[in-house]
């Protein structure tokens, strides 16, 4: 089977293979640590683990590096907001995010690189880019890639910026760069950083954002690798201005294919903070949705589509994974069926097919819907294997799903109240279970509750 995937740098489906030994070098931009993250940033993070587990369902082994980007404009401003040293500020939201992954049942990656433990690769890389007259050191401190000096400048974002800059002078507000279109390689220290600031060849400061990525990837999966990836708001100008640094200074090419996914939109419009759709995954958890559910709705929509959230969809998941579950509780082991074979062809040929996890999954239901109607004999090899992808399936463990704490908590109120005989208050207390999304049964062992289908 070939694996096609979308290369933003080519613009077309290309057929993938890693170019050596059979591990692929991939690179995906992580979170900046300074908050929870929302869920579209975790749309990003599941996309990579769907490439990722595609990658190993088709054999190969995947060597990812993901970056933690825990000094920046923001990270600085909230630590001295607080008053906490950078690494004390930025700590919790580096375990939140781990914590979050693995709700998400994302696979770890091989190497999470801090960029506060890589400021010495990052100073090497921007003095090679000096030396080699790529940047320049500006009258504050701070040193700028020259963007003309790099011909293949705006080659990813498909923007000819030679033309577009020609007689481009710097703004007033601008002093500093030469060019309005360079950008910082390193910012000389000012007094809002505060105890911030690292030693350099240019004086104190800090690295930018982008000479961060190119410098870890680099040390961790060499000069040209396989894959890199992110949202699309990294594809300008952050992933063009990594290309620029790395291409300039090795003379190699960077990154063989470059992936993107598209924006998530909650109920149709842009998730903000003003609009109150605005959440992180622990807003949804709060609001009694797993972290599967959450996984279905994030990667049943294909990558490079804009991906709407809605609570609706939310919904549907559940009853979806019900469905899934029931019809994996009848799977067996065995020798695996020709038709159901057959549903396992489509579902690779979906996923190798630029990870088309909707018509993935259309496979998946196909072979649902057949184990309901001629038994599970032999079948669970096979929903394994195609949740060796989707990871949303979990075989049992979503039966004994934790009851969260509220609900444990109105259901021993329920029995006292039974138990006095109070039965007003009983039902009064099955209605409040059953808004926060919870059946409850009786019988004679008491009471019993499942989530509400
Ligand atoms: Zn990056």
């Amino acid at each position: 089977m070939t694996m096609k995937v979308f290369n933003s740098l080519s613009k077309k489906e290309e057929p993938f293979a890693p170019a050596a030994d059979g591990t692929v070098g991939l690179y995906t931009c992580g979170p900046t640590v300074y908050n929870f993250a929302h869920i579209g940033n975790f749309r990003a993070y599941v996309f990579e683990d769907i490439l990722r587990r595609t990658l190993e369902f088709n054999g190969w082994k995947v060597r990812q590096v993901q970056n933690l980007t825990d000094v920046d404009d923001k990270t600085i401003r909230g630590a001295n907001a607080a008053g906490v040293p950078l690494a004390d500020y930025t700590r919790p939201y580096k375990d939140a995010f781990f914590a979050d992954l693995k709700t998400l049942n994302v696979e770890p990656a091989e190497v999470y690189p801090a960029a506060t433990d890589h400021i010495p690769e990052m100073i090497a890389l921007v003095e090679k880019l000096v030396e080699k007259g790529f940047a320049y050191k500006a009258p504050d401190g701070s040193v700028y890639f020259s963007v003309r000096k790099f011909p293949g400048y705006g080659r990813l974002a498909h923007i000819d910026f030679d033309s577009q800059q020609t007689g481009a002078r710097c703004a007033g507000d601008e002093y500093d760069k030469e060019n309005a279109g360079d950008f910082a390689l390193w910012k000389a220290w000012e007094p809002s950083d505060g105890p911030v600031g690292w030693d350099s060849p240019w004086g104190r400061g800090r690295p930018g954002w982008h000479i961060e990525c190119s410098a870890m990837s680099m040390k961790y999966l060499g000069e040209t690798f396989d894959m890199h990836t992110g949202g699309i708001d990294n594809l300008f100008p952050h992933h063009e201005n990594e290309i620029a640094q790395a291409e300039a200074a090795t003379g190699k090419p960077f990154v063989r294919t470059w992936m993107h996914c598209a924006h998530l939109k909650v109920n149709g419009e842009k998730m903000s903070k003003s609009l109150g759709n605005f959440f992180t995954l622990r807003d949804l958890l709060a609001k009694g949705w797993s972290g599967r559910e959450i996984r279905y709705v994030l990667i049943n929509a294909h990558y490079r589509s804009s991906l709407n959230f809605a609570f609706d969809s939310l919904e549907d998941a559940r009853k979806s994974l019900r469905r899934i579950d029931e019809a994996t509780a009848k799977a067996t082991d065995g020798e695996k069926p020709e038709w159901a074979l057959r549903h396992l062809d489509d579902f690779s040929a979906a996923v190798n097919d630029d990870l088309n996890i909707p018509k993935a999954f259309a496979a998946l239901f196909e072979l649902v819907r057949e184990t309901n109607s001629k038994g599970g004999a032999g079948v669970l090899g096979v929903f394994k294997r195609m949740d060796e992808v989707l990871g949303v399936v979990f075989f049992g463990k979503a039966a004994e799903e934790d009851v969260p704490a509220e609900i444990t908590a109105l259901l021993e109120k329920r029995a006292e109240a039974r138990k006095a005989k109070n039965w007003a208050e009983s039902d009064a207390l099955r209605d409040e279970i059953a808004k926060a999304g919870w059946t409850v049964k009786d019988s004679k062992d008491g009471q019993s509750v499942s989530r509400r289908i």
